[in-house]
């Protein structure tokens, strides 16, 4: 069976040394001595001032929200993870949809101002597969309108802009380290901002509020995470170069080989060093789509349709027209990518892509 993607796992001797000292200090959770090295070293490895390590991804979104008090509606893009979309309705907010540029897959900026009324509070929009958004023209209308930022950065381990890690960008960047992302704590997350306060407000609501033992500075929640999954990544840590220039070889190598098949591939920033962190493919229609799928599932190979369904069909949200999404969450799938995959297998599925499409 070949999956879409696979977790990285370390040897098992590497992770149990961590465990041991874990067993020695009996501090499981709360802000550990792991937890603080692993935050340390990840500031090191992206090149980053400030980072708060989060239980999830979506945790981290909840806390971002709440810590810019953002209110009433929100605008963001369909084509997204659902956590998106659902932290803000779990927060209480409006999601307004505006849609996506067809070839960045991104939300479009030149649509974005028709959405905002008096009620726009802040854009969140996310950096699909690791494709930074057009983060100019998104900050030049955020500042005219006085919208905050939050970019969902969750495929963007290891992507930068202009230079610099992507997670310095927006009023505050979010990103995920869950099992199936590129680097992983088994279950966790981060919350980014360039902005000290800010920073302070988000350590607090991590944990409950919590300002000495006695006192609450805020409303908070439990975004903690724990030892083991600190121990997880500095594992991980270790090898994220080689995931990042494993992926890169097999995307080019993916790439070239399906010059011949009839699909697009996602327009990567110009002002971006990209991560490869999934290869999905647009085909011309969902019946080609589904074919495909069904092929390749005959072969015991797991693609995945990323993202379906475009959120803003959602039966809890708001309708919105947004044609772009629709029509490309019909069309997309990611083909498998996990740094196990081996050339043969790429072949293999290479093979089958383009044989179902000449028959
Ligand atoms: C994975 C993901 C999330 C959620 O992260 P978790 O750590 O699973 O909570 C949010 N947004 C996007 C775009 C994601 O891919």
């Amino acid at each position: 069976m070949i999956p879409v993607t696979k977790p990285f796992m370390p040897r098992l001797e590497e992770y149990e040394s961590y465990v041991r000292g874990i067993w020695q200090r009996q501090w499981l959770t709360n802000n550990g001595p792991l937890v603080n090295e692993l935050e340390l070293q990840l500031k090191q490895y992206l090149n980053v001032p400030h980072m708060i390590y989060v239980s999830n991804g979506t945790s981290a979104l909840q806390i971002a929200i709440k810590a810019l008090g953002l209110k009433g509606e929100i605008i963001t893009t369909p084509f997204s993870f659902i956590a998106t979309t659902s932290s803000i309705l779990w927060e209480g907010w409006k999601p307004v949809f505006v849609d996506i540029d067809p070839d960045t897959l991104n939300m479009d900026p030149a649509l974005i101002e028709a959405a905002i009324t008096p009620q726009t509070s802040a854009i969140i929009a996310t950096h699909v597969f690791g494709n930074p958004c057009d983060i100019d023209a998104i900050q030049e209308i955020a500042a005219r309108h006085h919208l905050k930022v939050i970019y969902d950065a969750s495929h963007c381990f290891g992507t930068k802009y202009k230079g610099q890690s992507v997670f310095q960008y927006g009023d505050i960047s979010i990103t995920s380290f869950h099992a199936t992302k590129l680097f992983h704590t088994i279950e966790g997350g981060a919350v980014f901002t360039q902005d000290a306060a800010l920073l302070k407000e988000m350590a607090y609501m991590r944990n409950f509020g919590f300002n000495g033992p006695e006192d609450f500075a805020c409303v908070g929640i439990n975004g903690k995470n724990s030892e083991f999954h600190a121990a997880m990544g500095l594992v991980n840590l270790k090898y994220a170069d080689e995931l990042l220039w494993r992926r890169k070889e097999q995307y080019q190598h993916y790439a070239k080989s399906l010059l011949g098949l009839n699909m697009q591939m996602q327009t990567i920033d110009k002002n971006a060093d990209y991560n490869h962190a999934y290869f999905p493919i647009i085909l011309p229609s969902e019946e080609v789509l589904k074919k495909m799928e069904a092929h390749l599932i005959g072969h015991g190979i797991y693609p995945r349709r990323y993202f379906y369904p475009s959120l803003h069909t959602l039966r809890f949200v708001e309708k919105y027209e947004c044609a772009h999404s629709s029509s490309i969450a019909q069309r997309i799938m990611c083909l498998p990518l996990h740094h196990e995959l081996t050339a043969e297998e790429m072949h293999m599925i290479v093979r089958i892509l383009l044989r179902t499409q000449n028959n």
